[in-house]
């Protein structure tokens, strides 16, 4: 993967005329974020970073990321229906990392209760890097699938036409007519909507679970738009809104402010500091309760760390998903190396390897949101600290990718536009509903490039590290 751009990226006056036109078309197709000084109010809005230029990706990666996104929806639907499998998985992590144990506890206790809805409703994200071969061949290797809260799906319906009238103001249209359209929140809203219909009560509503301070609310709104137009209406509420006001009838039909809701969209609660103590009792409420979960808490389990380094093992794939070879085949082509750090000779041989060659490998503990992982030197100082301890069961060991950088040029507020050596990380959206045995509906609805500059090893775009992108296919 060649830069693409190479000489436009040299062209300083020229680079600057095209980042005020690209800034101001943003702003225009709503690309929008609130300020970190105002987070909770919509009066002083800016753009949400992003690059100037597509950046180049192999149109065949692109193909192979949508074509195994039915297949990583099937797969995380059959975890979180294998109770089993996750408690043996999850087992020597929620000795030690409360967290996970948390949620996990919410899982038991609304299996032993049984689970009010035959409905389920996933909505993920499913992201990738580029692996740079030796031969020079570039590989796709799954980073994570976000089972919750899987977010710019909204954001990156609008950013093609900010990349294509870049290309247009320097006469490049057979460049700008080749940017693909994107509509995550559409295929999102659907999925919502179907789950919705399934239901069954034309009054009731979907709750989105929100935070206080969101500055990504336009993203969020993209979905509320689409499914108002289908007539559904959608309430925001944050988890204290649920304890003050929600509650179960008899049936464990939700009502919040009297009514009824027959989804819930979380956009809060994969964070440990987005729980109090009142906030994981209103997560129990909602779980119990007979609305369609999105995700509900299994699904939420079936895409911890955890999870995905144990669906690397030899023979899980195929336990999980029998009698499909070829959907199996299509999964493990994506996978990088994981691998557990559960006491015993696996674990003591996998922490031995990364501290020989820790540039080789990334340190993962159960969390989400970004900003979390450790790499290099930090990471060969917390392996020697956990090394004798149980408590290295909550992190999981992954390969590191190593894509080819190239060059781009990030777009955000404040600061001047900055030419920099880039890596991108590219996420397919799933949805699938499933009702009882039938799966009613599985897709892809689109998908999100992020790239950032090189010397960050860790974080997205709400982390402040990663910038809106778009895949030009080569
Ligand atoms: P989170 O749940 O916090 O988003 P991720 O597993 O997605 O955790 O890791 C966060 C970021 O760290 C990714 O967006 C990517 O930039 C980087 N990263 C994660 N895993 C790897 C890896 N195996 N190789 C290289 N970079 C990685
Ligand atoms: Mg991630």
């Amino acid at each position: 993967m060649a830069t693409g751009w190479g000489s436009l990226l040299q062209d300083e006056q020229q680079l600057e005329e095209l980042a005020r036109q690209a800034v101001d078309r943003a702003l225009a197709e709503g690309v929008l974020l609130r300020t970190a000084r105002e987070p909770s109010s919509s009066n002083v809005v800016s753009y949400a970073p992003f690059t100037l230029f597509p950046s180049l990706v192999p149109t065949a990666l692109l193909e192979q990321a949508y074509a195994v996104q039915m297949d990583f929806n099937l797969l995380v639907d059959a975890v979180s229906q294998d109770a089993a499998f996750l408690e043996q998985t999850l087992s020597s992590t929620i000795k030690r990392d409360d967290y996970t144990a948390r949620l996990f506890d919410i899982h038991k206790q609304v299996l032993k209760e049984g689970v009010a809805q035959t409905v389920f409703l996933g909505l993920n994200r499913s992201d990738y890097m580029f692996q740079h071969n030796t031969d020079g061949s570039p590989a796709l290797k799954q980073i994570e699938i976000n089972t919750i809260s899987a977010s710019f799906g909204g954001l990156a319906s609008r950013t093609p036409a900010v990349h294509r009238h870049v290309l247009n103001v320097l006469s490049k249209t057979k460049e700008a007519a080749k940017i693909l359209s994107n509509n995550p929140s559409k295929g999102l809203a659907l999925g919502i909507a179907k789950a919705w219909e399934l239901y069954g009560s034309a009054n009731a509503l979907v709750l989105l679970i929100a935070q206080e301070k969101e500055r990504n609310i336009f993203d969020q709104r993209a979905i509320e738009n689409e499914l108002l137009a289908k007539n559904i209406h959608v309430i925001r509420r944050r988890f204290e809104d649920v304890s003050e006001k929600g509650s179960l009838d008899q049936d464990r039909r939700l009502l919040m402010d009297g009514q009824e809701v027959a989804v819930v969209y979380f956009r809060d609660g994969y964070m440990p500091n987005q729980y109090s103590q009142q906030n994981w009792e209103a997560r129990l409420l909602l779980e119990r309760s007979c609305a369609v979960k999105c995700p509900d808490i299994a699904t939420q389990l079936a895409g911890t760390k955890k999870v995905q380094q144990e669906l690397s093992r030899v023979g899980v794939l195929e336990m999980l998903l029998p009698g499909q070879p070829e959907t199996v085949a299509r999964l493990r082509a994506t996978f990088a190396g994981l691998y557990s750090l559960d006491m015993g000779a696996e674990g003591d041989q996998a922490i031995a390897e990364a501290l020989a060659a820790p540039s080789r490998f990334v340190l993962k503990p159960q969390r989400e949101g970004g900003g979390n992982n450790l790499y290099g030197e930090e990471m060969v100082q917390a392996l020697q600290q956990l090394k004798d301890s149980e408590e290295r069961a909550s992190y999981i060991l992954m390969e590191k990718i190593e894509p080819e950088p190239f060059g781009n040029c990030l777009l955000r507020p404040g600061s001047p536009a900055q030419v920099v050596q880039c890596i991108s990380e590219l996420g397919i959206f799933g949805v699938y509903v499933r009702q009882g045995k039938t799966l009613v509906m599985n897709k892809h609805v689109g998908h999100l490039l992020r790239t950032k500059a090189i010397e960050h090893a860790d974080g997205g775009v709400a982390a402040g590290v990663a910038v809106l992108d778009n895949p030009y296919p080569v």
